[in-house]
């Protein structure tokens, strides 16, 4: 079960409405029984439940496990998808092991939400994180960042970022299976375009920040297609 990051572990927890929906009405839990806890930041502990009609604590919370941050830890930029389809992208890529997700708005991607509309959308993605960090078993949850332009992404300062690929359907030549994979520990960040793709002249900036522009081969995918297929690549390939 999901607790907040920096619960009390060392006192009584008590699950909130999702959790105990989910311990009492899909798993039918009862007191007495051993559960794991997670907080979505690298803490796995171990505790026994005391239900009491709605409402579930965990007693003798103690830590069994703690995953550190991943060594070259894959961020993947993410120019703005429309409607539901960034909600699946950011499902996917939590259940791919990505660290950090920056949504990006550019000159052929959706223009920048109203600050009330962002605000909903970024905590439907929290939820979304949560859900799919738990499903697939994650210790450390992916990161979701506040949403920016193009520009400031590809000039981030990423100073620790051992690679930096541009996903660009024009690049004819560079492929992921020419990257030096081994160029030692960094982030991996991984750009990738809205459904109307880059413009040159973004492309051209990323080049003078230090980004490659690679491909992933002759056809040209749709934008959520062509994520999941980097992420899952490039992911393999940091964890072999
Ligand atoms: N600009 C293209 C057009 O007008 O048909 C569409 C861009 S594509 C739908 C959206 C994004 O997917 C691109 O910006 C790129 O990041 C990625 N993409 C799609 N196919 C690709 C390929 N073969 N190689 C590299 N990236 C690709």
């Amino acid at each position: 079960f999901f607790i907040e990051p920096g619960s009390r572990v060392d006192q009584v927890v008590t699950l909130d409405r999702e959790e105990t929906h989910h311990c009492l009405r899909v798993l039918r839990l009862r007191s007495g029984e051993s559960v794991e806890l997670i907080d979505g930041e690298g803490g796995l502990y171990r505790g026994t439940l005391s239900v009491s009609g709605r409402r579930v604590d965990v007693h003798q919370v103690v830590k069994v496990a703690e995953e550190g941050e991943p060594e070259r830890p894959l961020l993947v930029f993410q120019g703005d998808l429309k409607g539901k389809k960034m909600d699946e992208v950011v499902l996917r890529c939590t259940e791919l092991g990505v660290a950090g997700f920056f949504p990006f708005t550019s000159s052929r991607s959706q223009g920048r939400l109203a600050e009330e509309r962002w605000e909903r959308k970024q905590q439907r993605w929290r939820e979304l994180v949560r859900s799919a960090g738990k499903q697939s078993g994650r210790l450390r949850f992916m990161e979701v960042a506040a949403e920016q332009t193009i520009e400031q992404c590809l000039a981030a300062p990423f100073a620790s970022a051992a690679v930096k690929l541009l996903c660009w359907e024009e690049e004819r030549t560079w492929r992921l299976s020419m990257v030096d994979w081994r160029s030692g520990p960094g982030a991996v960040c991984l750009m990738m375009g809205p459904e109307g793709g880059f413009a040159a002249e973004e492309v051209a900036l990323g080049r003078r920040h230090g980004w490659q522009p690679v491909s992933l081969g002759n056809r040209v995918l749709r934008a959520e297609t062509a994520t999941l297929a980097a992420v899952a690549i490039v992911q393999h390939l940091i964890d072999t």
